[in-house]
């Protein structure tokens, strides 16, 4: 070897190092042969002189890339040996490859001119120390840098032109296959294609990645097994999430070619490591994008749709997506004052009111004012519904069809499973005649085989029956144009969610603007139509809680003018004769009257005839409490009449005046002259004179 005579004893009598990379698994499965040769240095080795136990291999790095040493246990290892001193040679297939970075390549070379160390490939021995080896190193680490990036660099370009002929394979996402001929088709196995198909219905109709999921909830998804043992197969398992945004966002299946949708970027994480990060290109910058290049699920336009929706129900960005409140503009209502979006405050119930955001964050402009939702979504309906009447057949066709559609779907997806398990057990069925019946061993393991498809052809089937079983009737086409053809009902109906409402008012209405009013008891409200017009309409405010309707002055002057001698209820069946409302709009009752008697203090009938006195006035007559004289009418020494009121009148006559006053004069009770006239029954107990309290000393 070229250079072996500056092996010394000393170096043999160190450690040799045997240092393997192979940048990745494929090339550690597929390039054995390198492999082998990497191992084959430890011969070298022994051949050089180093005795066998002296020899070791570092092999922990086959399978990981060579451009930085940060995931390279191996590479640390052999650098911290180096720096040990501990090792006399580091042997490698092509020392200049030994870490693909120069910088590790540099550090390596520096520690082992320190340390003494060799450096050993197929080409010779370098001695670190002696600057014509250091400067040969330093030059082929060098070079190979350069050839890497003139490699790369060509590799790329040609990728680069095959790319925008759309020839470039990529791998497909499932649903689509290449052909024999290399183009890209959609996938021969109809239930792959079904189910793809559905992600798109699905999402057409449940508007959000997570309802195709809820969707999708019992029903498997197929999935194209890349690279790896799997390579090429099916594997069918649950979708999630990410699986739906992926195959919602993925542009080929709108019959799309594209290039460069992805980019890798080297990053330094917080330990100072290289790591690379995949990115998401915006399209604008995609480098190749040919439309139609193959057929799709969706149109480019579809496409599109789906992108901005999945954009308007990206919180995080700021979209404002229907929620499940009652409010029905919520998230396209904005304050007409200061500009901001208004929020939905819900106060219990179904009561709420659209705020100004500005308020809460103290941003509020002198305008800015709220109002009830109820109030506000009312008109707006309203206008909506209008809106919506050339537009009945349609809608009603459309839900029709889209009842029907979702029917066939579900059912589909089963029918599909079932032609599949009865195709694989005819497969083992045909397997299992084939084998010679001599052959036992193969022929259980066949016939097993066969029970099994057999067992999943019956499961099968069942699926596929209770699919059907679980399906709702369909209401006719009939029925269905009836109930849509009359919407508002449709709109009211219970069964309509607050979220179908607020779907339906998006389709139409851009956004709502609650303008400013000088008007304190009138909202002016701005609608923008999707067609790009808009309108404007004015709707009364609802009146606060708790401050009551003025009564309309026809009704409360007749209440004036007849409540000092007309009873409540005689009031109501006048009122209502003469066809006079309440401030709110209802018929008049006795509360309601005596409401009017209590804000315009108007009197109530006296309910005592003439000759009579109520018990109040009796009591005021005879200088006592009116509890004397309730106590008197207990005991029926009192005489009285229940008014139609239900009120206590006492006939007054002169007579009766006299009696009461004879009974308070008789009464030590009432009267404490006549008290003190009788003497004491019972001395006065010694307790209640008055005493001294008695020294009490120390406390
Ligand atoms: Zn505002």
């Amino acid at each position: 070897m070229n250079g072996e005579h500056k092996i010394t004893s000393g170096h043999r009598a160190r450690t040799a190092l045997v240092y393997l990379r192979q940048s990745t698994l494929v090339q550690v499965r597929e390039h054995t042969e390198s492999t082998m040769r990497q191992y084959a240095l430890a011969d070298v080795a022994v051949s050089l002189g180093w005795a066998p136990r002296d020899v070791e291999v570092i092999d922990r790095d086959l399978g990981l890339s060579g451009t930085s040493a940060a995931h390279r246990q191996g590479f640390r290892d052999l650098m911290s040996r180096v720096c040990l001193g501990e090792v006399g040679a580091v042997l490698g297939l092509e020392v200049s490859r030994l870490a693909r970075s120069n910088a590790d390549l540099a550090r390596l070379a520096e520690m082992a001119r320190l340390t003494g160390t060799l450096l050993i490939d197929s080409d010779g021995v370098y001695d670190l120390s002696d600057f014509n080896d250091w400067l040969v190193l330093g030059l082929k680490s060098t070079m190979s840098q350069a050839e890497l990036h003139i490699m790369a660099g060509r590799l790329q370009a040609a990728k680069l032109a095959a790319a925008e002929r759309g020839e470039l394979r990529a791998p497909l996402p499932v649903g689509l296959v290449y052909d024999d001929g290399g183009m890209v088709v959609t996938d021969p196995d109809a239930e792959v294609r079904a189910a793809v198909a559905d992600v798109f219905a699905c999402f057409a109709a449940a508007g959000s990645a997570y309802g195709v999921v809820a969707a999708f909830a019992g029903r498997k998804f197929p999935q194209r097994a890349y690279g790896g043992a799997w390579a090429g197969q099916l594997r069918w398992g649950p979708l999630t999430h990410h699986r739906v945004l992926q195959v919602l966002k993925n542009p080929a299946y709108a019959g799309a070619y594209v290039h460069g949708r992805h980019v890798t970027r080297k990053a330094i994480d917080a330990a100072g490591n290289v790591r690379t990060v995949t990115a998401e290109v915006p399209r604008a910058q995609w480098k190749v994008l040919i439309k139609d290049h193959h057929p799709g699920y969706v149109t480019w336009e579809e496409y599109l749709a789906v992108e901005a929706r999945l954009a308007a129900n990206w919180t995080a960005s700021g979209a404002r997506t229907v929620r499940e409140g009652s409010a029905l503009c919520q998230g396209i209502i904005y304050c007409g004052s200061c500009g901001g979006p208004m929020v939905a405050n819900y106060q219990g119930g179904d009561r709420a009111n659209y705020e100004c955001h500005s308020r809460r964050d103290g941003k509020k402009a002198p305008g800015c004012r709220g109002i009830a939702t109820a109030a506000l979504d009312g008109a707006v309906a309203r206008v909506l519904l209008d809106a919506l009447t050339p537009e009945q057949v349609a809608l009603a066709l459309a839900a029709a069809d889209e009842v029907t559609g979702q029917h066939q779907r579900a059912g589909r997806a089963a029918e599909l499973a079932l032609e599949r398990a009865r195709y694989d057990a005819d497969r083992a069925e045909r397997a299992f005649s084939q084998v010679e019946p001599e052959n036992r061993l193969v022929a259980r393991t066949l016939e097993a085989r066969w029970e099994a498809k057999l067992a999943a052809l019956a499961e099968a089937e069942q699926a596929l029956e209770s699919a059907r079983a679980a399906l709702p009737p369909l209401p006719d086409r009939a029925s269905l144009a009836a109930i849509a053809a009359d919407l508002p009902a449709l709109w009211h109906a219970p069964t309509t969610t607050p979220r179908d409402r607020k779907r339906l008012l998006r389709t139409l209405i851009a956004d709502v603007t609650l303008l400013p009013e000088p008007d304190r008891a009138k909202a002016r409200i701005g609608i923008r139509w999707h067609a790009g017009t808009a309108d404007q309409l004015i709707i009364d405010r609802p009146r606060p809680s708790g401050i009551p309707a003025v009564t309309p002055s026809p009704a409360a002057d007749l209440i004036r003018r007849l409540g000092p001698t007309a009873g409540n209820d005689d009031l109501v069946a006048i009122l209502a004769r003469h066809g006079h409302l309440t401030g709110a709009g209802r018929p008049f009752d006795v509360k309601a009257v005596q409401w009017v008697r209590r804000v315009y203090g108007i009197p109530v009938p006296s309910p005592v005839a003439a000759g009579e006195v109520s018990v109040k006035d009796a009591a005021r007559q005879l200088g006592c409490s009116p509890g004397v004289v309730y106590y008197w009418i207990e005991t029926g020494q009192l005489e009285t009449r229940r008014s139609s009121g239900n009120r206590l009148c006492i006939p007054w006559t002169p007579d009766t005046e006299a009696e009461c006053r004879a009974r308070i004069a008789a009464s030590g009770h009432l009267n404490p002259a006549a008290r003190r006239t009788r003497p004491r029954k019972t001395p006065r107990c010694p307790a209640e004179q008055p005493q001294m309290s008695a020294p009490t000393g120390n406390i």
